[in-house]
């Protein structure tokens, strides 16, 4: 609808209810009889004689307030003749004021509905309908507004014409839920009541005018065929509607029909049936016009209940919400407002204070019981008018909260699925989250889900995006069934997309029957989607999060092999440089021949040979670390006696151990041990605990090596009385590279490979190596080799 249109719409609305109000204020001066004389007594009125008892009506139609009149009448069959003055027609009665609100009320409805859906045609009509039925109820009738003055005129035209095109416009519109293809002659139901405007119009313009009596009973009898086509046009649509509501197909459309129905017969019922048949049938109507109209009320609201309650139009039923609220505020704020007023009448009967006093008084008190009151009246709208959608918009709210807390996607998913089967118990529900990075897809989360639904992924996106069976649903609008055969396969009802915001991700929901039985509704399918809005959100969320963290971890490591590498480089330098620095300093003294003394000379070769046997140790320790951490060291068993590996290992370290003042013990069998050992490995390991065992001895010198040979395993256990391990350090001393802090303070010299290295070998061997130790006290460490 273009801009213009719609400015012409509610401008031409606005022009209407201007001139309806106007012709409300007009009731003001309506004159009428005395109270105590009954209209249908009156058998003339000045010389004007009264055939019925309309005439009156338009007899003081000509009148204003306070004229005086000769009124002859008859009362329990004499005649007797009064001079009056004429009152206020509205002294007492004020059911002006609620064909005001009547009026007003079923004016805004239209309005918001036209306004909030301009472009559907239905919306138009039912904004049209209500507009002509609101004038004609706030100016309530045509004749009453007249005084002479031409403007006055305007009230009463715009009622007849109106009036006539209510009846067509609720018909045309009631048309659009039976069968669009009647719209094509929409034209046709127009007729008679472009016929009856001009009609009416015509013979009130022409008795006012006038002012003739005369002309006025002209009026009379084409309002009386008037009346036929109302009744007719009225029963029509309540049959149209019956017709409609049979047809429809959805327990949804349904229900919105139902209200209507049930409103329109409330509404108009009394008004048809109890005034507007007997007139038509020429006997005194049950109900007078004005009180049967009051009904009028319901229409409005049946029709406000329709839109709110079950979507008429497609509205959406949050802005409808907040609309309710609005009303409710006002209503409330309304009735705050006459609790003040109650409760000052109330307060100033019992004590006697000055006013102000008491209106702060009554306002507080007031206030006291207005709060709890406000909430529970609002309590009472959301559970009446939006049980259903209320529940599942709390339940959508509870899941983002709690989601949002969740790290892990597999506790996410398990959330979601929990979540669905309590507020919506499900036959089945399965979830499949696939991720993609680099071009390449996994399969991130699989709960029930098909996979082979993927190949529908093409159709999964865009706006028709939830696919359904059609059996399954209560609404149709916005849903996909092109899948229909694919999900009976799969004995699915209901599949959906995630909506995923990035292309890292993608994924479906797909649902089985519902436990109750029952078809899905759109409340069902927005709870589902709302859901699913929060699943993948939080997804992404996680998946986020999870890529930081890897990414922190990936930096931290770099940044501590860095470290390593570096610290590795200054120890291995130290360590070689050390030896070599020493062997270098006594090669240098020997060539010099300075030293001339036998023994002299034989001590500084010992401690040469001891730094090569360090360094060579140590090389070895490094070329294996190496072999050991690409997966590259070999082992080559044999059956060999273990006795003498382990002299010969101590063979090795004879000097040093002399030089260092160490008492060696051994305790070895006399007979041979045998093992299938890799013997240069078994050498190698021995030699790393020795050279421990030296380097971490303090006062107490004494290193014992034990050989023990049991039933199924052998140990080689090496001794010390050192400085010791802590408990909290003996899991790490086989890791790369560790030292325990006092082993660094003790002996500088070491990079932390050894027993790396041992442990190695001993695995090769299918053996182990453990330690025993007491801080301060010495270490035990054990070579178990299983036989
Ligand atoms: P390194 O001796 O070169 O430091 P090792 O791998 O051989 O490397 O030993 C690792 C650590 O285990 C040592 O730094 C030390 O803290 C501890 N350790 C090993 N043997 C002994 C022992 N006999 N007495 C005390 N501490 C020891």
């Amino acid at each position: 609808m273009s801009k213009k249109k719609f400015q012409i719409y509610l401008f031409g609305g606005l022009v209407v209810v201007l001139i309806s109000i106007y012709g409300h204020i007009r009731l003001h001066k309506r004159p009428g009889l005395p109270q105590n004389i009954a209209t249908s007594e009156i058998r003339q009125i000045d010389e004007t004689k009264i055939l019925i008892e309309k005439d009156v009506e338009f007899f003081l139609s000509t009148k204003v307030i306070g004229d005086r009149v000769r009124l002859i009448y008859e009362t329990e069959g004499t005649t007797r003749e009064k001079d009056v003055h004429l009152i206020p027609y509205y002294y007492q009665t004020s059911t002006h004021i609620v064909f005001l609100v009547i009026g007003l009320v079923g004016f805004v409805v239209g309005l918001l509905v036209f306004i909030l859906r301009p472009e559907e045609p239905r919306t138009r009509v039912f904004y049209l309908a209500f507009l002509a039925f609101s004038a004609p109820v706030i100016i309530s009738s045509g004749y009453f507004s007249i005084q002479k003055a031409w403007f006055s005129y305007l009230p009463g035209v715009l009622f007849y014409l109106l009036y006539a095109f209510v009846p067509a416009l609720m018909l045309h519109f009631i048309l659009f839920f039976y069968r669009t293809s009647v719209l094509k002659r929409i034209g046709l139901i127009y007729i008679p009541a472009v016929f009856f405007a001009g009609l009416l119009i015509g013979l009130f313009l022409y008795t006012a005018l006038n002012t003739s009596i005369f002309h006025f009973r002209y009026f009379q009898k084409a309002y009386y065929i008037f009346r036929h086509y109302v009744f007719i046009y009225i029963v029509t649509s309540v049959i149209f509607l019956i017709l409609a509501y049979r047809k429809s197909s959805t327990k949804e459309e349904q229900a919105q029909l139902k209200w209507i129905y049930y409103f329109l017969l409330l509404g108009l019922g009394p008004f048809i049936i109890l005034y507007q048949l007997p007139l038509l049938l020429r006997f005194t109507p049950v109900l007078s016009e004005e009180f049967s109209s009051v009904f009028f009320i319901f229409i409005p609201i049946g029709f406000a209940i329709s839109i709110i309650r079950f979507r008429l139009m497609n509205i959406e039923l949050i802005i409808n919400r907040s609309l309710v609220y609005s009303f409710l505020t006002i209503f409330t704020v309304s009735v705050y407002l006459f609790s003040v007023r109650v409760f000052q009448g109330l307060i100033s009967r019992i004590v006697v204070v000055q006013e102000a006093t008491v209106t702060a008084i009554a306002a507080l008190a007031a206030a006291a019981v207005f709060h709890p009151a406000r909430r529970k009246i609002q309590h009472f709208v959301d559970k009446s008018f939006f049980r259903i959608a209320y529940d599942y918009r709390e339940n959508i709210r509870s899941f983002n909260k709690e989601a949002h807390q969740i790290a892990e996607t597999s506790l996410l998913v398990d959330l979601f699925l929990s979540k669905v089967n309590t507020v919506l118990p499900l036959d089945h529900i399965g979830i499949v989250v696939f991720a993609y990075k680099g071009g390449v897809r996994t399969l991130l989360v699989k709960r029930d889900g098909d996979t082979s639904l993927e190949l529908l992924a093409p159709d999964l996106t865009g706006t028709h995006a939830v696919m359904a069976r059609k059996k399954a649903v209560q609404v149709e609008n916005g849903l996909n069934f092109a899948q229909e055969h694919k999900l009976e396969n799969l004995k699915l009802e209901l599949a959906f997309p995630l909506p995923f915001r990035s292309a890292a991700l993608s994924g479906f929901v797909t649902l089985g029957k519902k436990k109750s039985g029952a078809k899905f509704t759109r409340d069902d399918i927005e709870l589902l989607m709302g859901l699913a809005e929060g699943v993948a959100l939080n997804l992404e969320r996680i998946r986020l999060q999870e890529e930081v963290i890897l990414e922190q971890a990936e930096i931290q490591k770099l940044d501590e092999l860095n470290r390593m590498k570096t610290e590795f480089i200054s120890t291995v330098s130290h360590e070689i440089r050390t030896p070599l620095s020493s062997i270098h300093g006594l090669s240098e003294l020997l060539q010099s021949g300075k030293i001339k003394d036998r023994i002299e000379e034989e001590k500084v070769l010992n401690i040469m040979a001891e730094e090569c046997g360090r360094l060579s140790r140590f090389m070895h320790n490094i070329l294996d670390m190496g072999k050991i951490e690409q997966d590259a060291k070999t082992y080559s068993c044999a059956r060999v006696d273990v006795r003498p590996v382990i002299t010969e290992t101590i063979q090795l370290f004879r000097s040093q151990l002399e030089s260092g003042g160490f008492l060696v013990q051994t305790e070895i069998p006399e007979e041979p041990v045998f093992l299938v050992i890799d013997r240069d490995a078994v050498k190698q390991a021995l030699t790393n605990l020795v050279d421990n065992a030296i380097k971490y001895s303090s006062e107490k010198r004494e290193i014992t090596i034990r050989l023990i040979e049991q039933e199924n395993d052998v140990t080689i256990q090496i001794q010390d009385k050192g400085i010791g391990i802590r408990e909290r350090d003996r899991d790490k001393i086989y890791t790369n590279f560790y030292r325990a802090s006092e082993a660094v303070q003790h002996s500088p010299q070491g990079v932390g490979l050894g027993l790396k290295v041992v442990r190695h070998i001993m695995q090769a061997h299918k053996g182990e190596i453990t330690c025993k130790s007491q801080l301060g006290k010495g270490s035990t460490f054990s070579l178990v080799f299983p036989k």
